[in-house]
């Protein structure tokens, strides 16, 4: 959205509103970074910002008006109106016990978490209002605490995690007193209510350098609050398939893999099941014997207690089941269509599964040689075999379970599973097979056998 909207809302206010951009969008204006939203900020009570901005024929919603905060459409997107406002103590280390509104703007910007968050712009033109040195921060690539840290993270635990969450995204460092203050406000940290760590877990993980926010929640000790699965993993000694131990790994895969959530989740925990299960032979070759379902384990339980979403466990869950099979040119095109099919089975799409894969060979750090040929040459070829979308499970054979039960003259029963079970077999040997004469044909020499 352009500025022209805004000015339109400035006008319908009047001048009394003093309207300011503020918190990220200044952030991310200054940042020339694409940013979703614009949140505005305003001296007027939201009942006056409602009337006035109802009477210039511009459609309001009051979203939260005993917070301050009402919503107005402009150009059929929802902008933020948040009346000045200063919060009253923090008692739970999670809200404020009261909000007051109608304060000066310098009282609205004071409760925001870090100076880069916590400058204005006015709308129309005018001075950017900065009290705390936001610009300069950002000129200097630095998180920093609005006043003194350690009150500003006893008052609210989320924003410690914030801070790792703005360095990931922004590529920023946390400022030596910031980000000393966190280890001494984990208990504040630890009440916070896991919806809302989850949410900036995962903007962190989808950042331009979660890397840098991962090392971050380790150093300060946040990790061992919401993620302490991963803490075995740093350190975690592996055996010549890899340069790097368990922990770098993750990370190098993380960086490899496009900033999507389930994605980022999945790289985040492919391998957690490693320290659990590594043990050495009698020649000291080190092993990891079940892993997988480990890691499996291990990474459904952490999103469950973190309450993502099914969807998202599920996304994840797919991409850590099949990312240790690795097809071979040696393989056979029935062989990549089973493969094909419990692909399917699991709804993940095989570019998302190649993708993954790439990015765990990529972070093994080893010199991939012909590999990477490799990985092109299999992935064509089982995109071309998919692309002849061929008969991967028993919904897609020709002859349907009722079809088959007229056939057979019987009612249903476990005969029917079995049966269909090995119609598919035959069919993904070979797909030509799929012809409503060819299965009924075929069920009855079986049935005949039988
Ligand atoms: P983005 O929306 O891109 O994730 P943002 O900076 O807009 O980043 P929001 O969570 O949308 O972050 O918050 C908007 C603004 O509100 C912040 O820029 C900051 O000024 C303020 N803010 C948000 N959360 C807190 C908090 N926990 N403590 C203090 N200020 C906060
Ligand atoms: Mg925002």
């Amino acid at each position: 959205m352009t500025w022209g909207p805004l000015l339109r809302l400035k006008e319908a206010l009047g001048p009394e509103a003093e309207l300011v951009i503020v918190g990220g969008a200044v952030r991310d204006e200054l940042l020339g970074r694409t940013h979703a939203d614009w949140d505005l900020a305003t001296r007027l009570l939201p009942r006056t910002v409602m009337d006035r901005a109802r009477a210039a024929g511009l459609k309001v919603i009051p979203t939260g008006i005993q917070h301050g905060t009402v919503t107005v459409l402009l150009e059929d997107r929802p902008v933020e109106v948040t009346t000045f406002r200063s919060e009253g103590d923090y008692l739970d280390g999670r809200r404020p016990i009261s909000v007051s509104l109608g304060v000066d703007l310098a009282v609205d910007l004071s409760r925001r978490d870090f100076t880069i968050n916590a400058m204005a712009l006015p709308v129309g033109g005018g001075d950017l209002v900065d009290p705390f040195g936001g610009r300069v921060d950002l000129a200097a690539q630095t998180i920093r605490a609005v006043g003194d840290p350690l009150q500003r993270f006893a008052e609210d635990g989320l924003r410690p995690l914030r801070a790792c969450r703005f360095a990931a995204q922004l590529g920023f460092d946390v400022e030596p007193a910031t980000l000393a203050a966190i280890p001494l406000r984990l208990e504040v940290a630890r009440k916070v209510a896991v919806e809302r760590v989850f949410t900036e877990l995962d903007k962190l993980l989808r950042g331009k350098e979660p890397q840098r926010g991962l090392a971050l929640l380790a150093e300060s000790g946040l990790m061992d609050l919401w993620l302490p699965e991963l803490r075995p993993m740093i350190g975690c000694g592996q055996n010549r398939h890899h340069r790097h131990d368990v922990w770098v790994h993750t990370l190098e895969v993380i960086r490899e893999v496009p900033a999507e959530s389930s994605l980022r989740w999945a790289a985040l925990l492919h391998d957690a099941g490693k320290p659990g299960t590594r043990t050495t032979g009698p020649d000291e070759v080190v092993h990891f014997y079940g892993h997988e379902p480990r890691s499996l384990e291990l990474a459904d339980g952490l999103l469950e207690r973190l309450k993502a979403s099914h969807v998202l466990r599920k996304d994840v869950a797919a991409l850590i089941r099949h990312h240790g099979t690795h097809p071979t040119g040696a393989w056979s095109d029935a062989a990549c269509r089973r493969f094909l099919g419990r692909l399917a089975e699991d709804s993940l799409p095989l570019d998302r599964w190649a993708a993954f894969r790439l990015a765990d060979q990529r972070g093994k750090g080893l010199d991939l040689g012909n590999r990477l040929d490799e990985h092109q040459g299999l992935m064509s070829r089982l995109a071309a075999l998919a692309e002849a979308a061929p008969p991967l499970a028993v919904r897609d054979l020709a002859l349907d379970g009722s079809a088959l039960m007229r056939l057979a003259g019987r009612d249903g029963g476990p005969w029917l599973g079995a049966l269909q079970r090995q119609l598919l077999e035959a069919v993904i040997e070979d797909p030509g097979l799929n012809t409503v004469e060819a299965i009924a044909e075929l069920a009855r020499k079986l049935m005949a056998a039988d």
